[in-house]
């Protein structure tokens, strides 16, 4: 049996059309044919999702169905589950066995999802390629010479190949978006606070956002809701109310939405993604949207902040990876300095490298006002360019990503390079909105995500509109190979 959507496993499920245990297997099954290939696993969880689906049967047969009762998804490899090896990407945590779930794991799986396995990404999430993992690159299913995008590009390239019906990621300056833009697919990353950050490892503290791949925008809407919510274990998780929003994508309210387009993410655009957009606008515009031209003048800056704000965060953060109380440790060090130094040299790759230097240089004495302090302002004026925005429009749109997927290996010797193909995600992230990218057409056969922004808490919108749009378009519906 195919299945095109999340609800529609969950329908089936609940009509008893199939049972947990045999639509786990064709999942785990699908996985080990294409997998070889496309390499989104980090680990598998066969034996974990077995039983659980069994469970799952056995309640169904007993009439109790859990909110998301016998759903299969794949989990990136960022999130602590207990249990299992919980690798984050890294040489640093490849025996590392989490003793706890973090809350986004422990949500889903109360709601009765089943783990197919936990997926490949970037080394602690730094990347825009997933070529900075240990575990090697994973292929775009598209065409497998390019990247699937980063730094939750297993997630992504699993849900467009169709292997996981859905999966988590987590977004710190575009990890969900990018990839979802490259691969095809939704990818959600919602309002900083939302969903609690407990148990996901952390890279910038501030920035990082756990969030969703699906391929279809009411998928995105059945799953928020699941992982939404105050955690008392994060302190920075909101205790703003969570919607309904399957149910409100699907109310007859269909509102005449105000829709900005920045100045600054359509400029520099070529001709084919430009002409991929604005056919995108057009069908907003039928579909009764008004458009208006916004200014966000300093989001130029977004990726300069980004990259000394990110860095100074994850030095910090990844200082707790000494050797000593968990994850890798040297074999040859003969007193306490040469451990701190000979695990670390060790077990962490050369970007992340790269970025714990910028980062202890930024904040360090003398250094801090020039940089850090310099990248937190400009923070803030990027918050007020959306703030001012927000007054005369509902959601701001642009392209998610300045063009196609790029090859595997271009863009590996060129940091800066990399780092701009987060040009148009990274500002939403420094002002904490929520985004969202859902695909907007081809370019070259590879595929182009539309990035919706909206308020701080709006997801309903965002997640509104991109169900509206998906009435109106098929291209969420393309699949790789088809
Ligand atoms: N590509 C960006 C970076 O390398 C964003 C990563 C992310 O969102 N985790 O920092």
């Amino acid at each position: 049996m195919e299945f095109k959507s999340v609800k529609e496993i969950l329908t089936a499920i609940k009509n008893k059309h199939i049972s947990v245990v045999e639509l786990t297997t064709s999942y785990l099954n699908k996985i080990m044919q294409h997998d070889d290939e496309l390499n989104c696993f980090i680990t598998m969880t066969e034996e974990f999702a077995l039983n659980k689906a069994k469970e799952i049967d056995k309640e169904i047969a007993k009439k109790k169905f859990r909110e998301l009762a016998g759903l299969p998804i794949a989990q990136k490899d960022i999130f602590c589950t207990k249990g299992v090896k919980t690798s984050c990407g890294s040489k640093m945590l490849d025996n590392f066995i989490s003793p706890y779930d973090a809350t986004v794991i422990e949500k889903l799986n109360d709601a009765g999802t089943i783990m197919l396995g936990k997926t490949n990404m970037d080394e602690f999430a730094m990347g825009s390629s997933n070529e900075t993992s240990f575990y090697g690159p994973v292929k775009n299913p598209w065409d497998t010479e390019y990247v699937p995008g980063g730094s939750s590009g297993g997630s992504a390239s699993a849900v467009a190949a169709r292997i996981s019906p859905c999966s988590t990621g987590t977004d710190t300056g575009g990890s969900i978006r990018q990839p979802a833009s490259l691969c095809g697919i939704c990818g959600l990353k919602p309002t900083y606070g939302r969903v609690s950050r407990f148990g996901m490892i952390a890279f910038a503290s501030s920035l990082d956002q756990a969030g969703l791949f699906t391929t279809d925008a009411l998928d995105a809407a059945i799953l928020l809701k699941e992982i939404s919510g105050h955690d008392e274990k994060d302190s920075t998780s909101s205790s703003v109310e969570v919607p309904d929003y399957h149910a409100y994508c699907l109310d007859d309210v269909k509102p005449n939405y105000t829709i900005g387009i920045p100045e600054e993410f359509t400029k520099d655009l070529n001709e084919d993604v430009k002409k991929v957009f604005y056919d995108s606008v057009k069908t907003l515009e039928k579909m009764g949207c008004k458009i208006k031209t916004v200014n966000l003048k300093y989001t130029g800056l977004g990726v300069s902040a980004y990259q000394v704000v990110a860095p100074a965060e994850c030095s910090s953060n990844l200082s707790r990876f000494d050797g000593v109380r968990f994850g890798h440790r040297s074999g040859h060090a003969s007193n306490l300095e040469d451990l701190y130094r000979e695990s670390r040299s060790e077990g962490f790759g050369k970007e992340v490298k790269r970025r714990i230097l910028v980062g202890t240089y930024a904040l360090s004495a003398g250094y801090y006002d020039a940089y850090y302090l310099k990248a937190q302002k400009v923070r803030n004026l990027i918050a007020n360019d959306f703030r001012n925005a927000f007054n005369k429009v509902d959601l701001i749109i642009g392209p998610t990503t300045p063009d196609k997927a790029f090859k595997i290996g271009e863009k590996m010797n060129d940091p800066i390079a990399m780092y701009l193909s987060d040009v148009y995600t990274v500002s939403t992230n420094l002002a904490g909105l929520p985004a969202m990218s859902i695909p907007m057409g081809f370019k070259d056969n590879m595929p182009l995500g539309l990035q919706i922004i909206g308020k701080h808490f709006d997801e309903k919108n965002i997640l509104k509109l991109s169900y509206l749009y998906q009435k109106e378009t098929e291209w969420h519906k393309k699949e790789p190979g088809k």
